[in-house]
């Protein structure tokens, strides 16, 4: 070891050279700032004597970044006010300020030389001090000063073996603060990283929230911390999770933006740390009133998602004593994914909430429904469908749709391409159920997309009771073509018959009463065909024999069957027929029991002196042809409605309530000319008559059929 006296005429440049030698071994293997701090004032005092070392190490803006004092061979802990002191007032001040290195021989002789009010060293007497900056290529990375008790100890000698010991220490220092920066920048990576695993993991809102507290209270070792999100609206935050002893109390309060730290935060939208909250300007005492906490020191991040600060993270009172400065670019690294999480998490619960609406509808849906992927294999059954198919979920969800019925390959398309393309089709099929039961069913699909993922959707209808219906539609429809047409048939041509034998000179009472029974025979004949001709054409079977007839025949024959009815009830009947009207293609005997259904309902309806008019125009390509009464007319929302079957409107009780009818008059007339080509319509005002109006297609010549 060197001492002192070695320090001679002679023996400098050899000393000297030892030293520089020592001092760079002994500092070369040390990277930890800490250590290299030690070694250098170890060495400083060993080589250069004096009771007392200190260094401050400096950042590239002339911050203290760190510091350490050595007395004797101990190290002083709490250096960081003491230091502050003399960075801000005194001797280190003024070396950082000039990058030169001062000898103070006696420092109660020199100005430079300042003693804090308080402490140790306020009480300390005079004494000798050398102090120089540690500067590698011009920047300077700290200040060392070495202090003796003995006035007049230090000298020119020892202010330049201080030099040279800080020039060869300068770079140590240096490397040793950048060293320190990377695995301050490493722990700060890790701490978010570490969160953003954790708060990743999760995307149900709550357990977000609390993740980001545990991770921020691990992170900055902390007693408490609270988390405000911004209200819609942007003017207040709200605290909306908390952890620590009062952190249910904070749930709910409601700051104002700008209010309070955590106000300042977010509307600031950078992060700040308050070592002493009671004393801040800023703090708001109100959430400690509200909680019974009290708050020492507070960091604060913004909570930021996508640029935007939708929230504030607060750590209160760290469980070390002190916030470190690590913690706040720590915080606000959390807080940056927080805010990406908690959006994250927004969304989700938006959507699980849409699929559960969904879900719900689904379920309690009154109709069955299946959800298929494109192939038909069964993915998922309401309720209703496993009601009506009599197998439940499970053993559903392991079936094929097509196999549970017969599938219409025309309206799906083949391999089912077209509601694969996203039409929506329906069609009528029959279900196989679980028990032998073979269920009429009308089936709706269409593709739907759920979660990203194509699939179809079946709605099956049971339309038993519609099938039904029309069985025993066909059953009547069958039964008056057998049971009543042949015997009509033959009513007629018995009259006729009658007729025929009746004498010249004829009484009138057997010829008016034979006139009525062939009226009524006629008429049951018409009903009878009318009905028939309903069920064939419902059935999709071609209507009768077209072929080119003139207008004035239809309208006269339905005139002259009309004719009594009108005059039983003095209705009067115009026909405004012009003449050479172009043929039409119709099936007569058809179309003058439409002309006879419009005439026969405007008597109907008709009271004493009203007329009834029936007219035919051409219009374009076809000829219209109309039955116009001055009856009680039909409202505009009925007049869709009254051409569907059993279809009659209601009318307050009057002296039209008591007319009968099933409605199935129109309903004959609407297939009947659509089954021509032509279409069927009314215009009426209430109170004001109706007119009945239907177009039949003009024959082509030459046309026959
Ligand atoms: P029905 O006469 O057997 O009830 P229709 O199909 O012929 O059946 O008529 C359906 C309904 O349309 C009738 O019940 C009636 O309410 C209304 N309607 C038809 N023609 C007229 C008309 N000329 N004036 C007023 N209402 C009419």
């Amino acid at each position: 070891m060197m001492s002192t006296n070695v320090i001679r005429e002679g023996g400098r440049t050899k000393a000297s050279l030892d030293l520089l030698y020592h001092i760079s071994h002994e500092l070369a293997s040390a990277l930890e700032l800490r250590t290299v701090l030690e070694r250098v004032i170890k060495l400083s005092l060993e080589n250069v004597s004096g009771g007392r070392g200190s260094i401050i190490v400096l950042d590239d803006k002339g911050n203290p970044v760190d510091s350490i004092i050595v007395v004797g061979n101990k190290v002083i802990q709490e250096t960081t006010e003491q230091l502050k002191f003399t960075l801000d007032q005194g001797l280190a001040g003024w070396v950082r300020k000039n990058h030169q290195a001062a000898l103070i021989p006696d420092t109660s002789l020199d100005k430079r030389w300042q003693r804090p009010a308080r402490g140790e060293e306020a009480k300390a007497g005079p004494k000798s001090v050398v102090s120089a900056p540690l500067i590698v290529r011009d920047q300077l990375v700290g200040v060392m000063t070495l202090t003796h008790p003995e006035i007049g100890f230090f000298t020119e000698e020892h202010l330049s073996l201080v030099q040279t010991i800080s020039d060869q220490a300068a770079f140590a220092v240096l490397n040793a603060r950048l060293y320190a920066e990377t695995k301050r920048r490493a722990t700060i990576m890790t701490a978010i990283a570490d969160s953003a695993r954790a708060i990743g993991a999760s995307l149900q809102l709550d357990e977000v929230l609390q993740t980001i507290l545990e991770q921020t209270t691990k992170a900055l070792e902390v007693e408490a911390v609270s988390l405000a999100l911004v209200e819609p609206g942007g003017k207040d935050l709200v605290f909306r999770a908390a952890t620590g002893k009062q952190g249910k109390k904070v749930i709910g309060l409601r700051i104002r933006m700008g209010q309070g730290i955590a106000g300042w935060v977010a509307k600031a939208g950078e992060g700040l740390i308050v070592r002493d909250a009671q004393s801040d300007p800023r703090f708001f005492a109100k959430v400690d009133e509200a909680t019974g906490y009290k708050t020492r020191a507070v960091a604060c991040a913004p909570i930021r998602a996508r640029k935007k600060v939708i929230g504030v993270l607060e750590a209160l009172n760290p469980t070390t004593g002190t916030f470190d400065n690590n913690d706040l670019p720590v915080l606000e690294g959390i807080g940056n994914l927080a805010g990406t999480a908690i959006e994250h998490a927004q969304l989700f619960e938006q959507m699980e909430a849409a699929r559960t609406r969904y879900l719900d509808l689904f379920e309690d849906s009154i109709d069955p429904i299946l959800i298929t992927d494109l192939d038909g294999n069964i993915i998922e059954t309401n309720k209703q469908a496993d009601f009506l198919i009599g197998f439940d979920k499970k053993t559903l969800q392991q079936m094929n749709v097509h196999t549970l019925h017969q599938a219409d390959y025309k309206v799906l398309g083949q391999d089912m391409a077209k509601v694969k393309e996203g039409a929506s089709v329906s069609y009528e099929s029959v279900l196989q159920g679980k028990d032998a039961d073979q269920i009429f069913i009308d089936v709706y699909v269409h593709r739907i997309t759920v979660d990203g993922v194509e699939q179809l959707q079946w709605i099956l209808r049971d339309i038993t009771e519609r099938k039904n219906l029309d069985t025993l539609r066909e059953d009547l429809a069958s039964m008056i073509y057998h049971d009543l047409r042949s015997p009509l048939a033959n009513v007629v041509s018995g009259l006729d018959v009658l007729e025929m034998m009746l004498p010249k000179d004829k009484d009138p009472t057997i010829r008016s009463v034979l006139d009525i029974a062939m009226r009524s025979t006629e008429r049951v004949q018409r009903l009878a065909n009318s009905l028939l001709d309903t069920s064939r054409m419902e059935a999709g079977q071609r209507i009768g024999s077209p072929e080119p007839t003139q207008v004035i025949d239809l309208v006269q024959m339905a005139l002259e069957a009309v004719t009594p009815a009108a005059q039983g009830k003095e209705v009067k009947m115009e026909a405004a027929v012009p003449k050479g009207l172009p043929r039409v293609m119709a099936d007569a005997e058809m179309i003058r029991r439409v002309f006879i259904n419009l005439i026969e309902n405007a008597i109907k309806y008709s009271t004493e002196g009203m007329v009834v008019t029936v007219g035919a125009r051409r219009a374009g390509d076809y000829v219209e042809m109309w039955v116009q009464d001055q009856a009680r007319g039909i409202p505009k929302a009925d007049q869709e409605r009254i051409f569907e079957k059993f279809a009659r409107v209601q009318v307050s009780a009057g002296a039209t309530g008591k007319t009968k009818g099933l409605g199935l008059g129109l309903a004959y007339c609407k297939l009947a000319v659509e089954g021509h080509g032509g279409k069927i319509w009314v215009e009426s005002e209430v109170g004001r008559g109706s007119r009945f109006a239907f177009t039949i297609p003009i024959a082509r010549t030459g046309q026959l059929q």
